[in-house]
């Protein structure tokens, strides 16, 4: 691995790799030498950097096919990358790494669980798996020690599988701090809104599935709904407007309940707003503003500091954005009025139970109509990973969220 280097050593890189044929060299994060060179002389233009990358381009040029040298190179951000490394010739052939899917995790699982000495033997790394969409390699990893660790600090002989969830939850939620002080009436405050977003979720047909709701106080989040993201690739519009809907059901709840609003929906109302405004700049989802998308997939827009429309249109996309939200907030409202009596007993027993689960929403609601996370009674239960949570608390927290 090397970053910030001189032209000097990627030339003593390329003399050593030679002598040593055959070899492989391997860079991380070349995005550190290999951003984009800038065009645009008001920026500024970085002589160090584009020196190493100058001579790293002409190092690779003088390669012929059968030196016996691999070069390999990883980056999270291939889209600032500077377009002569990805020519022909040079580094010329991409392998996009996703997030591993169901059975790739399931294989994961199986690397990581190998050291462990001691495992329960019911343990199904295919079970985990289903737990942890949207986990990395690195996630996986740590969730395994984490279980471990969790397993010798209760002094258990072998790791068990309630400690693998204890495990999973922690990575996703953050620590579980039940010793927070919090007083009944913000209690009741958090019950209502949870469930306000339980509730919301739970009966419009394209939103997530939820898993559980808490009252636990977690990380940096006073209580958290839980929801199984489902696996796809494209997001249509009415499942963005069910999820922004079941995002404003916490503040929707407390305005019906107390008829006043608090902090708690700092979170949601960021996630709601960044929502939005992608729907109205990147996905072409509204009307007034059209098929239109600002988005910049190559990154390397020299004149970034200018935005690319009108000030018209920005007015216009602010009003889109505020109206995409707007509706989703009365969507909210109205689902909770219609079923106030639900929300009432759903938050009742959030207050009582701290923690609940599928099950007491198909009690309380009856089925659900769209999608539902398989779930096998409390018995069995815990089956509660997953890679989305919603976090309330009065500070950012971060959340495993991906762009949805
Ligand atoms: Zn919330």
């Amino acid at each position: 691995m090397f970053v910030g280097v001189g032209a000097s050593r990627v030339r003593d890189l390329f003399k050593q790799a030679k002598e040593k044929s055959p070899c492989i060299i391997f860079i991380d994060e070349i995005d550190a030498i290999g951003r984009a060179r800038g065009k645009n002389p008001n920026m500024g233009a970085n002589d160090e950097r584009e020196n190493t990358l100058n001579q790293l381009l002409s190092e690779m040029d003088g390669f012929d096919t059968n030196s016996g040298v691999i070069i390999l190179a990883a980056t999270n951000r291939v889209d600032i990358l500077d377009k002569a490394l990805l020519r022909a010739g040079r580094f010329d052939r991409q392998i996009h790494v996703e997030l591993p899917d169901l059975k790739e995790r399931e294989e994961i699982f199986k690397v990581h669980l190998k050291p462990l000495k001691k495992i329960d033997t019911d343990l199904n790394p295919e079970f985990l798996a289903k737990q942890t969409p949207g986990f990395s390699g690195a996630d996986i990893a740590n969730a395994v020690n984490e279980a471990a660790l969790i397993a010798a600090r209760k002094d258990k002989s072998k790791v068990e599988r309630q400690d693998f969830l204890d495990a999973i939850d922690r990575i996703i939620g953050g620590l579980e701090k039940r010793n927070k002080i919090i007083s009944p009436a913000e209690k009741k405050t958090i019950a209502y809104h949870e469930a306000g977003h339980a509730t919301v979720s739970w009966l419009l047909e394209h939103a997530n599935p939820l898993v559980k709701v808490t009252i636990v106080p977690r990380g940096q989040a006073l209580g958290a709904a839980w929801y199984l993201p489902e696996e796809r690739q494209i997001t249509t519009t009415e499942q963005m407007m069910d999820e922004l809907s079941s995002l404003m059901g916490g503040r929707a709840a407390e305005e019906i309940v107390f008829n006043k609003v608090s902090t708690g929906a700092l979170n949601d109302l960021e996630r709601a707003t960044k929502k939005a405004y992608a729907m109205v700049t990147y996905f072409g989802m509204s009307s007034e503003v059209g098929n239109v998308s600002y988005y910049d997939s190559t990154g390397r827009n020299e004149y970034s500091f200018t935005k690319p429309f009108s000030e018209e249109t920005a007015v216009l996309i602010d009003k889109e954005t505020k109206k995409i939200v707007d509706n989703a907030y009365q969507t909210a409202l109205k689902i909770l009025r219609e079923n106030k009596e639900g929300h009432h007993k759903l938050a009742k027993r959030l207050l009582e139970k701290e923690v609940i689960f599928t099950d007491d929403l198909v009690e309380i609601f009856g089925e659900r109509k769209g999608a539902q996370v398989d779930f096998k009674g409390v018995e069995e239960q815990v089956v509660d990973g997953n890679g989305n949570s919603s976090e309330d608390g009065n500070l950012d927290s971060e959340s495993k969220e991906k762009i949805d």
